[in-house]
């Protein structure tokens, strides 16, 4: 390459721009939930703990039978996680705050799978776009791009994506896909159909907020006054009311604030101060390289002129 002042002064003038790129970068704003997006109110105070939304979810994906039938409800007396066959559980949570009223004395079923977060991190963390946010909320996996990095499972604050680890050649990442296929064409997830006694409901996130509102003020004392999901990590589509705290009932008690915007604050405030060291290294970098091929074309031209000059003495 061919150095001269207008190159010299455009590779400083790139790096003299780092720092501004990487301001402008931190500048992202956290990711509301889209307008268009829509969600599943479960109110765990009706839920009986049958296992049917676990039975449907697993025909609709066409996951393998469990070793013990959807009927065998001893299972509910140990606390389980979704795995690469079963993108939905249900637990069962014995009551801390026993009353006087019948509900109150009752265990608490709750049922999990993914929350389809709002800006999730899973998705931040895939860095092939295996995962992606679709518009209606749902967080959806592309097989085909998955390079089985599991960065996404690290990243869940929820602990959701599973891996088929006994898969040796197509291991995929798996997790309750919001039965995206049905639900795009205006379909319901086979979980909130099956369930016969109406504890999901299932539309658009912003009514379901309204419905959960309602409900908390149409039944005063039956439910803890906050909506899970409305605000931890950014807002979730999956959205729980309880009659107990939250964190009796298994859920992570999380930030508003979705870890993607944490994480990448972290990354660009490291960038912007290894911006301008870097941004000094640089130029630092560009002078002694221009000085050296100063040099040697200084040392070039000055031999080849002694070479010149030699010539024509021994001409003489
Ligand atoms: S089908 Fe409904 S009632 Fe039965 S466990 Fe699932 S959420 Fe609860
Ligand atoms: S719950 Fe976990 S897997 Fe589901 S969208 Fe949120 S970060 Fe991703
Ligand atoms: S939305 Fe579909 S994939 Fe997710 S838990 Fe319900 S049935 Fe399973």
């Amino acid at each position: 390459m061919q150095i001269n002042r207008r190159n010299f002064f455009k590779i400083a003038g790139a790096t003299a721009a780092l720092p501004l790129a990487s301001a402008t970068a931190a500048e992202a704003k956290k990711k509301a939930p889209s307008p268009n997006a829509v969600g599943c109110l479960v109110d765990t105070t009706l839920c009986v703990g049958c296992r049917k939304c676990e039975q449907a979810c697993n025909q609709r994906n066409h996951l393998p039978q469990p070793k013990q039938s959807f009927e065998e409800m001893a299972v509910l007396e140990n606390l389980r996680r979704m795995d690469d066959t079963s993108f939905t559980v249900v637990n069962k949570y014995y009551p801390h705050n026993i009353g006087t009223l019948a509900w109150r004395q009752r265990p608490t079923y709750v049922k999990f799978q993914c929350m389809h977060c709002a800006d999730p991190s899973c998705v931040s963390a895939c860095i092939v776009g295996a995962l992606s946010k679709a518009p209606n909320g749902a967080v959806v996996y592309d097989a085909n791009k998955c390079i089985g990095c599991r960065y996404c499972m690290i990243a869940c604050p929820f602990q959701v994506p599973a891996y088929e680890y006994h898969d040796a050649l197509t291991p995929q990442v798996r997790k309750c896909t919001f039965c995206f296929a049905q639900i795009k064409d205006g379909g319901l997830p086979a979980c909130a159909q099956v369930c016969p006694r109406e504890v999901i409901t299932f539309g658009p996130r912003d009514q379901l907020l309204k419905l959960a509102r309602w409900k908390m003020k149409n039944n005063p004392g039956k439910y803890h006054e906050r909506i899970y999901g409305e605000r931890e990590v950014g807002g979730t589509s999956w959205l729980y009311l309880a009659s107990e705290p939250f964190e009796n009932i298994g859920f992570p008690d999380l930030s508003p604030t979705p870890p993607p915007r944490l994480t990448e604050s972290i990354q660009h405030a490291i960038t912007s101060y290894l911006a301008v060291p870097l941004g000094l290294y640089g130029v630092l970098g560009g002078i002694m390289w221009l000085s050296g091929y100063l040099k040697k074309s200084q040392e070039a031209e000055m031999g080849g002129r002694e070479q010149k000059e030699d010539k024509e003495a021994g001409n003489e």
